[in-house]
């Protein structure tokens, strides 16, 4: 190379160096921080208000257990685990207690979680006795060299922590029972059952110290084949969380997440396109799934505290809460006023 094709790559370099400087992100505000929780895609247009009203005061309880968290100055990763247990627990969602059926009639659950500071994951996939999936993803991420355990291996796991393992029956809800009743039936006659709400349930959140954390539970969709994995515990594809870009939980029909990595499109757009959070959650929710039929939604956080709600179907319900500690409750429909609710009982 002569000396002249030297000073051009030089000054290309610089050019590139300083585009980078200038379009990087702006630090994490010192105190500031978010939580962000979603009980599924879907719509609700049918839903009963009881239970469009039960499920909201969940996520409220589930958002208030989270914000204590972060208004102590406790971790990201601890609010997530902590808002997503509550809704495990709840029954309402497709998660935990209220997972949907596989074919076969027995609920499998799956759930990741992610820490955007380390960058350190744990999943687990396809479990039938284990009542807080999230929480043995949590263990599998700091406890195993390994990032997803499926299935008995997962629970020999379980119980090597001290878990204990629970009955199919304790995730029998008449709710998901009647569902699934109808959606075999459905199949039987070939008749076209339209799954209404993916009721996964998912949390991203920001703490004090500027770090970043996702997690995503839940019991799949109705009527799967027994072995079937969604996107939720693949990382990067349901759940993703990277300090470097953002942080993102997904609901909707997870082979379309999967084939598109949804969560970590997002937030490499985010990384290496220097989009705006929402932008890059609007091209691949609103543009890229749509296009191919895949529905679904995300929750997007980033280290900035921006939040991206997006959804390409009709609702998709979320709690929000800031550092004033108001929780902000929206997505039923896409034009109903959100509601707000204080954090601190
Ligand atoms: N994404 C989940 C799955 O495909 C389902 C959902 O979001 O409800 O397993």
């Amino acid at each position: 190379m002569d000396f002249r094709s030297t000073k051009i790559v030089r000054f290309c370099s610089l050019v590139v160096f300083a585009a980078v400087i200038v379009k990087a992100a702006p630090p994490p505000e010192a105190g500031n921080f978010v939580l962000v929780v979603h009980g599924g895609a879907g719509n609700y247009a049918g839903a009963p208000a009881e239970q469009i009203e039960a499920r909201r005061a969940v996520i409220t309880k589930a958002v208030q257990a989270g914000y204590g968290i972060l208004a102590r100055g406790g971790a990201s990763i601890d609010a997530v685990e902590a808002a997503l247990r509550v809704m495990e627990d709840s029954g309402l969602f497709d998660a935990g207690r209220g997972a949907y059926y596989t074919k076969e009639g027995v609920p499998e659950l799956d759930a990741a979680i992610m820490d955007g500071r380390t960058l350190g994951a744990g999943s687990v996939a396809s479990v039938k006795h284990i009542a807080n999936p999230i929480h043995l993803a949590r263990l599998v991420m700091e406890k195993t060299p390994h990032v997803l355990l499926v299935s008995a291996g997962a629970e020999e796991f379980a119980k090597s922590q001290g878990i204990e393992l629970v009955s199919p029956y304790y995730f029998y809800n008449e709710r998901e029972w009647d569902q699934y009743k109808r959606a075999a039936e459905a199949k039987k006659t070939s008749a076209v059952f339209r799954e209404s709400e993916h009721g996964t349930v998912g949390a991203v959140a920001l703490d004090q110290a500027g770090n970043l954390a996702a997690g995503t539970s839940t019991g799949g969709t109705v009527l799967k084949m027994p072995g079937r994995v969604g996107d939720s515990p693949i990382i990067g594809a349901g759940t993703y969380a990277n300090n470097q870009s953002c942080a993102v939980s997904g609901t909707g029909v997870g082979e379309f997440f999967m084939r598109n990595i949804v969560a970590a499109d997002i937030c490499e757009r985010v990384r290496y396109l220097h989009v705006p959070l929402d932008q890059a959650a609007n091209e691949v929710v609103m543009k890229e799934l749509v296009e191919q039929h895949g529905e679904g939604g995300v929750i997007a956080l980033d280290r900035q505290g921006n939040v991206a709600t997006t959804y390409n179907t009709t609702g998709m319900m979320t709690g929000t809460v800031r550092a004033d500690g108001k929780i902000r409750l929206q997505g039923w429909s896409k034009t109903a006023e959100p509601i707000i609710v204080p954090a601190v009982k």
